[in-house]
């Protein structure tokens, strides 16, 4: 079947008692049991909950995997994900990682005793140059965050499998319909659902797929034991996230390279990056591996942070924000914003400059958001 059929109906059959199609919000803690010796599905909710069961096979069907696992927040899948590693291993992960990632490899996995070390480029050869004896995975941001560099899933995973190396892709960026790293030989997919799964700006989740029986094992072990799960309304915001997923992401694409193109020749722009764009300089790779180049767009101004300032400050549609995959548009600093915690050694080392502007492009209309850009650079 194909993915929006899937989105849509796999994991939610009308349900059992009332013949609801949508899934029902099961606001329960525990559930009773027949008898003593009776085996049930569901009996506490840390350890599994109707709703929360209908998005993790809903997950892994999107992704192509056999298990899904919802969790309380990105991060919390993450540190799920994570926990098949123990003190002494090494991973081996690209320097452009998301913030919140990078914090979890230094400030949590560090002092646990595994270390990480971050390659210098995109560039498979790069990765291969950082592998060690206990290097025991491989975590990849593609697109990353923010210079949307791309690398090649499919070239690390043959890499890493040669050498016993796991291989996780946080795939957060670009949503299962626009790629899917477990056909491209990963081994461990990971989301924040916050982002485009979730859509509507509205919720804080995570998911974990994978399709190796071992590594589901330790992770859904570590889920039940540590417990960072969400709640049934939140994942019934994200199954409901799901349905429109496609049409969502279609959408976010189509209107991001329309701006993409529009900005690309603007005086005050020194580049655009994104992916689709010809002059990106992994485009092929994109073409190959992606099946959508996505709704980010990241763009270095001439001059530098006073222009950042002044057009982020001088959007009206445009919502000066962190976060991205919603309905509505917004605008950032990554310097300035989401990696504003790093110290400037940290940030120059990622390539991460103060004239950069990371857009997320929503659903509004196209030219509505062209013209509140071209508004907000002539005042540059
Ligand atoms: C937001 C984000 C996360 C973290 O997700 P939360 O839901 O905020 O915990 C992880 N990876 C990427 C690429 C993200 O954009």
């Amino acid at each position: 079947m194909h993915f929006e059929t899937l989105a849509i109906h796999d994991g939610q059959t009308p349900d059992p008692v009332t013949g609801a199609v949508s899934v029902p919000v099961y606001q329960s803690s525990t559930f009773g049991r027949e008898s003593l010796d009776s085996r049930p599905d569901f009996f506490y909710s840390r350890i599994g909950n109707p709703t929360r069961s209908a998005l993790e096979s809903t997950l892994a069907l999107l992704e192509n995997g056999r298990h899904g696992l919802a969790f309380a927040s990105g991060v919390a899948a993450m540190t799920a994900a994570l926990q098949v590693l123990k003190p002494g291993d090494h991973i081996v992960t690209g320097r452009d990682v998301y913030g919140g990632s990078y914090r979890i490899f230094e400030q949590l996995m560090r002092p646990w005793g595994v270390e990480t070390s971050y390659t210098d480029s995109e560039a498979t050869d790069s990765y291969a140059k950082y592998i060690r004896p206990n290097t025991k995975m491989i975590w990849l941001e593609t697109p990353s965050n923010p210079l949307l560099q791309i690398t090649d899933i499919q070239a690390i995973s043959d890499l890493a499998h040669e050498r016993g190396i796991i291989v996780a892709v946080d795939n957060t960026f670009l949503s299962p319909f626009f790629q899917r790293p477990l056909e491209l030989g990963a081994d461990i997919v990971v989301h924040s659902t916050t982002k485009y799964l979730g859509g509507h700006s509205d919720v804080i989740g995570g998911a974990v797929v994978t399709s190796d029986d071992r590594l589901h094992h330790t992770i859904r072990m570590y889920q039940g034991a540590a417990g960072a799960i969400p709640g049934p309304w939140d994942c019934w915001l994200v199954l409901r996230g799901l349905k429109t997923l496609k049409i969502r992401m279609k959408e976010h694409e189509a209107t991001a390279f329309h701006l993409a193109r529009a900005l690309e020749s603007h005086p005050a722009i020194a580049r655009v990056l994104y992916p689709g764009l010809e002059s990106h300089p992994q485009h092929k790779l994109a073409k190959s591996q992606m099946k959508g180049f996505g709704g980010m767009l990241t763009i270095a101004l001439k001059d530098g942070l006073p222009a950042v300032q002044k057009l982020l400050e001088g959007t009206k549609l445009f919502v000066l924000a962190d976060s991205l995959g919603g309905v509505e548009s917004l605008i950032s600093s990554p310097a300035k914003m989401t990696l504003g915690a790093l110290s400037e050694q940290e940030r120059q080392l990622r390539g991460c400059t103060e004239d950069l502007v990371r857009l997320s492009i929503g659903l509004e209309n196209a030219e509505d958001l062209e013209t509140d850009l071209m508004n907000a650079l002539a005042t540059i």
